[in-house]
């Protein structure tokens, strides 16, 4: 029991037990993984970084040694919130490792899961999660890559595009159509190891640093053993995934929106123009106020989709979705304004606030554009 899977439902703090938590994975990110996080190759997977993650034991508290407890949503926001404010890649490798080994450990027989997962918590293993296609991003539902049936189990043809730790990673879940014509009812998950015969692809190089790729399937073999979940429910799997990590990109904005926000007061308090320090502006101030505001009403969506998913609210898909969204959307103000405020020394390539421009673009885009998630609201708005 680590306190979030039971007890009353939503709550609107934290307790202490989990503020102690976030202060010590920011620690952690400042002191332990900032060091490590400086030695990687830009847009390349960090092995020796995912070892860090290991070697701190947050990787092992997404991934419990007892498959019967289930990953804590609320720990998961609060290491990406906490890693965010202080190591962005220590926040992405571990938010991938979460994205692309949760189905297995969730929908795998205990065979597969017991090859990866232990090796995926020790930061050794590599995970990814293979949805997007060049012709399907917003509608995974026509997605096209096929799963044909073999002996044995399963050949897979096609191609994935835009998939993070691609075409590095040591394990992929991959989402490939089972039957014609049956839309998201026709879609199956398979375990697929990085090193199978037909399997290729090559990086792509995005606005800000992420290892991400494409890859092609050339008659892949999956063994029956591959399949998460049952033939064709792959789809639920995909959604039983984003339920969890959805909240969890939003905590990460959280976390992104907080640094921007420290580095835009650090400097509103010291910077002068016409004689006074430029916080004494209130277009500078209320400014900051406004984006303060927006960040802790973030924060607060957040921690609540994530515990009412520890309660057991499954699926969770209109807080996950809220979250999500007001809090990218809110992170993109943050860091945007955070600029304004700085001048152009925020522009410089060197400055934290560059980085963090180029970085809070992509969330509004993965797992769900903020479109898709007032889709996702809309529809329940309409239908309740
Ligand atoms: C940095 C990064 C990392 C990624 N990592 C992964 C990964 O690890 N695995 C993976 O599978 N994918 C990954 N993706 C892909 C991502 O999930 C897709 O980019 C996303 O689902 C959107 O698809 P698209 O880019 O094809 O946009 P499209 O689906 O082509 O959408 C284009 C525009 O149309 C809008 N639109 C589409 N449908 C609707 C609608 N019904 N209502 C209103 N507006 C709509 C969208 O909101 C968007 O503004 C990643 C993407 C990025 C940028």
């Amino acid at each position: 029991m680590n306190g979030h899977e039971a007890g009353p439902g939503p709550r609107f703090a934290l307790d202490s037990s989990d503020r102690t938590f976030l202060e010590e994975v920011r620690r952690k990110g400042r002191e332990a993984l900032a060091e490590v996080a400086v030695r990687g190759e830009e847009g390349r997977v960090h092995r020796p970084l995912v070892e860090a993650l290991a070697r701190e034991g947050l990787l092992q508290r997404l991934f419990p040694e007892d498959p019967s407890v289930e990953t804590p949503a609320l720990d998961l926001c609060l290491m990406r919130e906490g890693l965010a404010r202080e190591c962005a890649e220590a926040e992405l490798a571990l938010a991938l490792q979460a994205l692309g080994a949760w189905p297995i450990r969730q929908s795998a027989g205990a065979e597969v899961r017991e090859r990866w997962i232990p090796e995926v918590a020790a930061g050794k293993a590599v995970a990814a999660f293979a949805l997007s296609e060049p012709g399907a991003g917003s509608d995974p539902a026509g997605l096209t890559l096929r799963a044909e049936r073999a002996e044995g189990g399963w050949r897979l043809h096609g191609e994935k595009t835009w998939i993070s730790n691609a075409p590095e990673a040591d394990v992929y879940t991959v989402f490939a159509r089972t039957s014609e014509g049956r839309g998201a009812r026709g879609i199956s998950a398979f375990c697929v190891p990085g090193d199978s015969e037909g399997l290729s692809g090559e990086p792509l190089s995005m606005v800000a640093p992420h290892p991400i790729g494409r890859l092609r399937f050339d008659g892949v073999f999956a063994p029956d053993e591959a399949l998460l979940g049952e033939v064709d429910e792959g789809f639920k799997v995909a959604m039983r995934t984003l339920d969890l990590l959805r909240p969890s990109v939003g905590a990460m904005a959280v976390g992104m929106a907080s640094r921007a926000l420290d580095l835009a007061v650090a400097h509103a308090r010291e910077r002068e123009a016409f004689g006074r320090r430029i916080r004494e502006f209130q277009a500078v101030s209320h400014r900051l106020a406004m984006r303060w505001t927006e960040i802790e009403a973030a924060r607060l969506l957040v921690y609540h989709a994530a515990s009412s998913y520890d309660a057991g609210k499954r699926p969770n898909s209109r807080h996950a979705a809220m979250a999500k969204l007001f809090a990218t959307e809110a992170a993109q103000r943050a860091v945007d304004d955070a600029v304004q405020v700085v001048g152009a020394a925020a522009l410089e390539n060197s400055h934290p606030l560059s980085d963090l421009y180029r970085e809070v673009r992509a969330p509004r885009i993965y797992e769900g554009t903020s479109e898709i998630q007032c889709e996702i609201l809309a529809r329940e708005l309409f239908d309740r």
